[in-house]
């Protein structure tokens, strides 16, 4: 009998304890013979099919979500095919499970539910030997690399290596989504202290308890690092996650011309939401050049999202002076306006000559946007006299609530319906149940840069980019627009239901890899079937046969 060759010779019990070639119980009786495997399994065979319904049940029986995770991940340790199954079968239900807002919360306990270390760990300690560590990873083929150093992780704040578990998420969306391979994908921690005083005192605390380093030790790890990933894992992508702002600035500004690489939070999250205006346009039957963007944070999220609505207006002829005009800022001081002494170079872009307002309210007011977009990290901050405000200058007023996790959205779902007497357009960065208004069901969307980055890292992969360009997240913003349907619409939704998310992914990243072609951001040449090429790449989590 032929065994095929990607068990790499492994057989028996080495197989069932590789987790990206362990099928468990569903090893076939010829597969059990050949591969040494009788009587390390139990006798009933299963199909991969009855393996899904399992841990789907098992999953759902946990009494908490946190349990959900904990099994998830431990699923994934043993049988990376059947995790990837069962998430991207049941995406709408497993996504909120490995991603925002339960990774939020799994993040905040990592010390505890700590099972198997999962990614690589660089520490200050590490420096002058980040390339040995690289080399100890497992796969040699890296393509995508997600690296946080823990300071900002979703809305709550420095977790220091505990923020672990956002790489380790992303990276599995990445598979799930786009089907990125799991094997090319590295989760990479980099600890460089924490300035979390509970950590500081937690005796279970993972990483190195220390305060975070903000000298030259910390850009000479990243430099190091950098350099390291152009040796070892030469193909690779990096991107920068869940960085503070001061750094997640500076090092995308420091390296975006000089390997291929981008921060999701500044450059993703603006291109998923872009295509959510796109959407919302449709709705109010408004043009792009006549909105008028009031956003509540002025940070990562805040400042690439305007940036890209401003590259997107000059693409339909506004002059940039104008195009900065319809984006207006409220930060944690009040109104961002060009009478401050206190705003950073990335907020002086969008500095108007105006009186200053101090609250969110005073600004709706005076302002009177067509869109409330939040990206502040701050709940409840959306209320009732600000939503009614904005419900008061505008048919359909839109709110997009987008930070995360749930508990720190601006405002819920049902807050926003309400408060708009069902007018509103919403969508928020972690998901809300439907909501029902006056006999009307309302699913709102899910503004989560999950519909973006999965598909721009797999047409960066494809096509061998050397470079990743804010084009390709406008491009990525268009083609994810362009398959809201109107069912879609009607419903709320200014996204496509998250079902058909490869199918979004694969078109994304089409779109992406001719941008690289068209610009010459690769040595490969493009393939005549773009778009068949991409889905041939696309992991497939259903069980190969290996006899
Ligand atoms: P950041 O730290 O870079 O920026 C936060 C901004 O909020 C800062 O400008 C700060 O001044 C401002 N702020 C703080 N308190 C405020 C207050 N009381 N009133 C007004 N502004 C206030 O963080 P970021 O990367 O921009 O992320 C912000 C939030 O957006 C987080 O909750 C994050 O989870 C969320 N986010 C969501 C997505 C998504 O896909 N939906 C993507 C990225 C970030």
């Amino acid at each position: 009998m032929k065994l095929k060759s990607h068990l790499h010779g492994k057989r028996g019990a080495d197989l069932l304890h590789d987790p990206l070639l362990n099928k468990g119980t569903a090893f076939t009786e010829a597969e059990r013979d050949a591969l040494g495997l009788r009587g390390l399994l139990p006798p009933h065979v299963a199909t991969q099919d009855q393996q899904v319904a399992r841990v789907l049940e098992t999953v759902r029986r946990k009494p908490t979500d946190l349990e959900r995770y904990i099994y998830l991940i431990s699923l994934q340790e043993r049988n990376e095919n059947l995790f990837y199954r069962l998430v991207t079968d049941h995406v709408t239900e497993m996504m909120p499970l490995i991603y925002t807002p339960t990774v939020g919360l799994a993040c905040q306990r990592y010390a505890l539910i700590f099972r198997r270390p999962r990614g690589l760990f660089l520490s200050l300690h590490d420096r002058g030997r980040v390339k040995q560590v690289l080399q100890n990873w497992p796969h040699a083929d890296v393509r995508m690399i997600v690296v946080t150093d823990g300071e900002r992780i979703l809305g709550l704040g420095d977790l220091g290596a505990n923020g672990m578990g956002i790489p380790v998420g992303k990276l599995s969306l990445y598979t799930a989504c786009a089907g990125v391979a799991p094997d090319q994908c590295l989760p990479v921690m980099l600890d460089v202290g924490t300035n979390n005083a509970a950590f500081l005192q937690d005796p279970h605390y993972i990483g190195t308890a220390q305060p975070r380093e903000r000298g030259p030790a910390y850009d000479a790890l990243v430099a190091e690092f950098v350099a390291a990933v152009q040796e070892i894992f030469p193909r690779a992508c990096i991107q920068f996650e869940d960085f503070g702002n001061a750094n997640a600035f500076r090092l995308l500004r420091e390296y975006r011309d000089k390997i291929c690489t981008f921060n999701d939070d500044i450059q993703g999250t603006a291109s998923v939401t872009l295509a959510g205006v796109y959407s919302a346009l449709r709705l109010t039957q408004g043009r792009l050049a006549d909105q008028r963007f009031l956003f509540l944070g002025a940070g990562e999220a805040g400042i690439g999202i305007g940036e890209l609505i401003v590259g997107a207006l000059r693409a339909e002829g506004v002059s940039e002076d104008a195009a900065r005009r319809q984006c207006w800022y409220v930060d944690s001081q009040g109104l961002v306006v060009a009478g401050r002494t206190d705003l950073v170079e990335h907020k002086r872009r969008f500095a108007h000559d105006h009186p200053g307002a101090t609250s969110l309210l005073a600004a709706v007011e005076t302002l009177q946007p067509t869109m409330l977009i939040g990206v502040s990290g701050m709940p409840a901050t959306f209320t009732e006299p600000v939503v009614r405000a904005l419900a008061r200058c505008n048919a359909r007023p839109v709110v997009f609530a987008l930070s995360n996790p749930t508990s720190k959205a601006e405002c819920t779902a049902e807050q926003a319906y309400t408060w708009s007497e069902g007018r509103a357009i919403f969508a928020s960065g972690s998901p809300f149940p439907d909501f029902v208004l006056n006999g009307r069901t309302y699913q709102s969307g899910q503004g989560n840069n999950s519909y973006i980055f999965p598909g721009v890292g797999l047409g960066i992969i494809v096509s061998q980019s050397q470079r990743v360009t804010d084009e390709m997240f406008f491009v990525a913003a268009k083609v994810l627009a362009s398959l809201v349907t109107e069912q879609d619409l009607a419903v709320g939704r200014v996204y496509p239901n998250l079902q058909r998310i490869r199918e979004v992914s694969a078109a994304i990243a089409t779109a992406v890899a001719q941008v690289v072609f068209q610009r010459g951001l690769t040595q490969m040449l493009c393939p005549e079937d773009l778009a068949a090429r991409v889905k041939a790449q696309m992991y497939d989590p259903n069980y190969p046969d290996y006899v």
